[in-house]
């Protein structure tokens, strides 16, 4: 049994069929966990999860969609469902912003504190995104989590960054997590190598991010088992042990 530990059943790639690639996931013994990125599909990763057994959400507020203000009441109501199991994707995301704007920053800064705040609150893990913004993340993760070993700190999802930094994530109790970008790129063997399979999770961030050797068509949790037999091979561990160690990573982290 494999966990996609981030998935995204509840966007509109997915609309017309939703239920069949949950349904064709499970019965190949692959569970699931849908990240919100907004309230909307927040709400709709609920609803998919309070329908199937084996498939849980989490409740966030991603980056690039932190225009709308986050209602931390309104969230907190949804977070409380018992099939939501974490609180995200939050995170910042300074690829797309202009150099120097330094308002947009502080907004997805803001808006990833209160959402700190709501998992602290929750005893949840959070789902963090991060692309172009390590030194910053790390510094608010180090503000909350250098002196907690909650054990429910979270998971770098998609991770982006180097050695050192995952590192840091890792002492502050946070696991590492990886998609089929590590089945068409080679700029992430050294951290995998590097990280104990004790710390990573493997996810597919689907409908993105296609590994191979399914480029070119949609992402779907399937999937998710190519990630995993590239981690098996980088690490010389056998498919097996890469998938049961991850999955229980995913089990412990996310209390599923
Ligand atoms: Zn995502």
């Amino acid at each position: 049994m494999l966990i996609d530990t981030h998935a995204h059943l509840n966007l509109e790639a997915f609309k017309g069929d939703a239920e069949e690639v949950i349904k064709r996931a499970l019965q190949n013994g692959v569970q699931m966990i849908n990240a919100g990125v907004d309230f909307e599909t927040s709400k709709k990763a609920v609803e998919l999860a309070e329908k199937f057994p084996g498939v849980y959400a989490a409740v966030g507020f991603h980056p690039n969609d932190s225009k709308e203000e986050f209602d931390y009441p309104v969230f907190k109501e949804l977070a409380l469902n018992s099939k939501v199991v974490a609180i995200g994707e939050t995170g910042l995301d300074y690829y797309r912003i202009e150099k120097g704007d330094l308002s947009v920053k502080n907004r997805q800064k803001e808006i990833f504190k209160k959402q700190i705040e709501l998992a602290l609150e929750l005893k949840k893990p959070l789902i963090i995104h991060c692309r172009e913004a390590h030194g910053d993340l790390l510094e608010i993760i180090k503000s909350y989590f250098l002196n907690l070993k909650s054990g429910f700190n979270g998971v770098l999802h998609s991770f982006s960054g180097n050695l050192e930094q995952a590192e840091k994530y890792r002492e502050m109790g946070f696991k590492i997590a990886f998609n089929g970008i590590i089945t068409f790129s080679r700029d992430y063997d050294e951290v995998i190598l590097k990280t104990p399979i004790e710390d990573i999770l493997i996810e597919t961030d689907c409908p993105f991010l296609t590994p191979i050797p399914y480029r070119g068509k949609r992402n779907e949790p399937l999937y998710v088992i190519e990630v995993a037999k590239r981690i098996a091979e980088i690490k010389g561990l056998s498919l097996e042990e890469t998938g049961e160690q991850t999955t229980k990573n995913a089990r412990e982290l996310f209390g599923i």
